[in-house]
């Protein structure tokens, strides 16, 4: 098998790895697969996204590549990936390396194929750029540790949000030693672009399971980001004939995380909007809102807090509202520091004006 299609397959299969919420494929002529539009190092770049080899010895259930699948086995050589990411930087702007694999052999095995590509990168082609290194579970220390001396960022897939609904997935990977320990290893490590982590959201679990796993991750793994995927049924795989899991759910819990990181939400508060352990089916923040308002806000009064917790009203604002020393006496002066009013108005009051009655609360 000729490099070319090589880079067909492997590029292709690298697509069930996320390297960004809405990370989107560039259209290139050379009908090569595996490249990306994603942000990287606070900006957005082409991203080359492969697999090293297609061959697992695993049995993800969810996975084309796990073992006894009926795809075209493809496996690159250290120096076949090198020249060709060389090239593809040189030739297609391409600026970033995000690589990952099976476990072709054993994890170690693997990885030991995969350091050995980078080395020739980050070496003989003199590439300096972004790489996210992906670790497979059971990956011995000393190879995560090589590997962290030549990547940007690193990640390990988590997949699910705890222990029992990753056994109903997969046979080989023990939740806590094979994965957990390994994020453990790699937060100590330092690394420039951090770790980030991706998790399959489908019926097992409740977006409340997937929350608490999230704040917990973000409180002791030191992770930048989480990635979530909404099951994809894979054909020829045994989950194939699964229902898809909902891109809309998978969109909410991007909503939740970004206002627990950027906004301050705390995750006990989401549970009031929610049932069953499931998010409603609308913009978190506005159902946070309608379920804990009792009355509209006063906005020359309130503080950054519960101005943020506003519809329509984000951070910038809510600060260029309490730094304001004059009071805000109409909509439009609300409208001008950026409030989305339309979203605001039943929440709040400007002058002793408000949009509802306390009986529409
Ligand atoms: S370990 Fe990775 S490549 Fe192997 S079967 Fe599981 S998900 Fe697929």
């Amino acid at each position: 098998m000729d490099v070319l299609e090589k880079a067909r397959i492997l590029g292709d299969a690298g697509r069930y790895d996320s390297c960004g919420p809405r990370a989107c494929e560039v259209n290139v002529r050379s009908g090569l697969g595996g490249i990306y539009y994603a942000k990287a190092e606070h900006r957005t770049c082409r991203i080359y996204k492969t697999i090293m080899d297609n061959n697992c010895s695993f049995d993800c259930k969810y996975c084309p590549n796990a073992r006894g699948g009926t795809k075209t086995k493809a496996s690159y050589q250290p120096e076949e990936l090198a020249k060709l990411f060389d090239y593809l930087h040189k030739h297609l702007s391409v600026e970033g390396l995000f690589l990952s694999s099976s476990v072709a052999g054993d994890p170690d095995k693997a990885t030991e194929r995969m350091i050995a590509a980078v080395q020739l990168l980050r070496g003989k082609y003199q590439f300096s750029g972004y790489v996210h290194f992906k670790v497979l579970p059971g990956t011995s220390y000393e190879l995560i540790k090589q590997a962290s001396e030549l990547a940007t960022r690193m990640s390990i897939n988590i997949e699910a949000p705890n222990k029992a609904v990753l056994a109903e997935l997969a046979s080989c990977k023990d939740y806590k030693i094979d994965i957990l320990r390994r994020q453990a290893w790699i937060s100590r490590l330092n690394l420039a672009g951090g770790q980030t982590t991706q998790l399959i959201v489908n019926d097992l679990a409740t977006d409340k399971d997937i929350l608490n796993m999230m704040d917990w991750e973000y409180q002791h793994m030191n992770l930048r980001r989480i990635y979530f995927s909404a099951f994809k049924p894979v054909k020829g795989t045994p989950l194939e004939h699964e229902a898809p899991g909902s891109v809309l759910r998978q969109n909410r819990l991007y909503n939740v995380d970004f206002l627990l990181r950027v906004y301050g939400y705390h995750l006990e508060e989401f549970e009031l909007a929610m049932e069953d352990g499931m998010l409603p089916g609308r913009d978190p923040k506005l159902a946070l809102a309608q379920a804990t308002f009792d009355a509209p806000v006063d906005i020359n009064e309130a503080p950054y807090d519960e101005l943020i917790r506003i519809p329509g009203i984000g951070p910038r604002t809510a600060r260029k509202i309490v730094e304001r020393e004059a009071k805000i006496t109409t909509f439009e002066q609300l409208q001008k520091l950026g409030g989305w009013v339309k979203r605001a108005k039943p929440f709040i009051e400007i002058g002793g004006k408000r949009q509802t009655m306390l009986s529409q609360f």
